[in-house]
């Protein structure tokens, strides 16, 4: 808390894109970065006499999240019209979900991952809205007297989750807004790109005495990266408690984040805000979705992130740190990792081996996906060859280079060792007799030895490992040696 004993209180609302090929309400195209107005059509562009049928696909994606976040999604949700008049909102409403939301009641436990506080993060509800377009200032050669409309995006299927004002520290606002985004892309549902406006968040923020009621609120709008949602509630905590202290009152406003300046600015007043004389939508039936199609739905959400993280830590007693590597800065690792295991690698040695040489192979080639690891080098190869190592037919040293080759030919551990006869000998019979032949060529040194001059013992060493070329087991020479020498 505050020393001068004040404590924020913060909600957040996020804007995230669904993943679906189409647009929400009609077949049109959801491709980014294409020449502008080419992904639009007579529904998206608000003509008159246009109907919305909606994305079945884009439903499912919100159910998806909704099931994630541990929301109840409900039987019957409305779509309904939020009428305001804006360039790049062709209709002059926004189809949204207002008094009936697709799904409420959700929640993110209390330390239910690293960056999460002692205290859980209620989710208020998750609705299903459309996208607006896009309005381009810059980059034209007459932009000092016009802006350009740009209605690819419109009608783009978007999520939004809404918190309740749970969060005390703007520190866990960022770690709840990057667990949100690592969530929502592990279940398929947005895409995570942050630069080009896939997902965006919204911070309310007031502050109070604890124990005292809410206190008034301001809204940072539209804030696109953890580093500048987390500046920005500190900086709008500060002013706030400013304010306060000066004798004056908060006015419940929104603002803009200024990422050069670092300061938040009024963007409008509550008396400005907007009426949206919301209603329920003509054209669109009432949203019903079955419990089975939940049931079916639930079915294929995989691990979640978090979840996985702290099985990593338990089931193979990784570190914090490396589990979040293989769960989060690169997940395909993380789920080859598991194969190489399950197929019978030694845990440690298969994290440090996928952390270290393989990570550095896919930085060489420039990838995020073992996918292409993996066609070359399966995750039972890698573990096939890291049961060589452990048998002692191959030296850890030996194993880089046969996996090189593995991943150059495509070839099992096994076929590589025999075609560059790489094994070690490691059978005794072979052992022992090269060891009779030196002990027999080097009676000097073995007096020596017998004498008490230990150091004759590493000589003879050397001596075994240049009659095998350097092939034999050496810690079989050494037990054998001793033997042999102590018989
Ligand atoms: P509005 O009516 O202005 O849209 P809501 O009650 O719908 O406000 O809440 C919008 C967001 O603001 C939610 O994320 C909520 O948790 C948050 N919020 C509400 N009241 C406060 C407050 N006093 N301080 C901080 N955040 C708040
Ligand atoms: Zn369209
Ligand atoms: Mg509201």
């Amino acid at each position: 808390m505050e020393p001068s004993g004040y404590e924020a209180v913060i909600g957040l609302e996020i804007h995230a894109q669904l993943r679906t090929a189409s647009k929400i309400f009609c077949g049109c195209s959801t491709a980014f970065g294409a020449k502008p107005n080419t992904h639009v059509c007579p529904v998206c562009l608000g003509l008159p006499g246009a109907l919305p049928v909606l994305n079945r696909a884009a439903v499912d994606c919100a159910i998806r999240a909704a099931l994630a976040l541990g929301c109840a999604v409900q039987e019957r949700s409305i779509f309904a019209r939020k009428n305001y008049f804006y360039p790049d909102l062709p209709k002059g409403y926004q189809i949204s979900q207002y008094e009936l939301p697709l799904a409420v009641g959700g929640m993110v436990a209390a330390k239910s991952d690293d960056w999460a506080p002692d205290y859980d993060i209620r989710i208020t509800r998750i609705h299903m809205e459309e996208d607006a377009g896009k309005l381009l200032h810059d980059g034209f050669g007459d932009s000092d007297r016009r802006s350009y409309v740009d209605l690819n995006r419109a009608g783009t299927p978007l999520i939004e989750i809404v918190t309740e004002p749970d969060f005390r520290d703007a520190r866990h606002a960022a770690g709840f807004f990057g667990y949100l985004r690592e969530l929502l892309v592990a279940l398929g549902v947005n895409d995570g790109n942050m630069e080009e406006g896939s997902l965006r968040c919204d911070a309310n923020v007031s502050v109070r005495k604890p124990g005292a009621p809410l206190g008034t609120k301001a809204e940072i709008k539209n804030l696109n990266s953890f580093r500048f949602l987390e500046e920005a509630i500190e900086y709008e905590r500060a002013r706030q408690i400013d304010v306060l202290e000066s004798g004056e009152r908060v006015v419940q406003e929104t603002r803009l984040w200024d990422s050069g300046a670092k300061h938040t600015v009024s963007m409008r007043s509550k008396e400005e805000a907007h009426d949206y004389r919301y209603f329920p939508e003509p054209d669109l039936p009432a949203l019903i979705v079955r419990p089975e199609r939940i049931a079916a739905v639930r079915a294929t959400i995989p691990e979640l992130p978090a979840v996985w993280r702290r099985r990593l830590v338990a089931d193979h007693q990784l570190t914090p740190a490396d589990a979040s590597m293989l769960t989060h800065v690169r997940p395909s690792l993380g789920r080859y990792f598991e194969e190489a295991v399950r197929a019978g690698a030694d845990a440690k040695t298969a994290k440090n081996w996928v952390l270290g040489l393989i990570s550095a192979k896919m930085n060489d080639l420039g990838s995020d996906d073992a996918e292409l690891l993996a066609e070359k080098v399966p995750a039972a190869g890698l573990a096939a060859l890291l049961a060589l190592v452990d048998d002692g037919a191959i030296s850890g040293s030996m194993a880089k280079g046969v996996f090189e080759t593995m991943f150059v030919t495509g070839q099992t551990a096994g076929a590589v060792v025999a075609a560059q006869g790489l094994a070690q000998i490691d059978d005794e019979s072979q052992i022992v007799a090269l060891i009779a032949d030196v002990l027999a060529a080097n009676a000097g040194p073995v007096a020596d030895f017998r004498g008490g001059k230990t150091s004759a013992f590493g000589f003879l060493v050397g001596k075994v490992m240049k009659a095998a070329a350097g092939k034999a087991n050496p810690t079989r020479v050494n037990e054998l040696l001793k033997r042999a020498l102590e018989a």
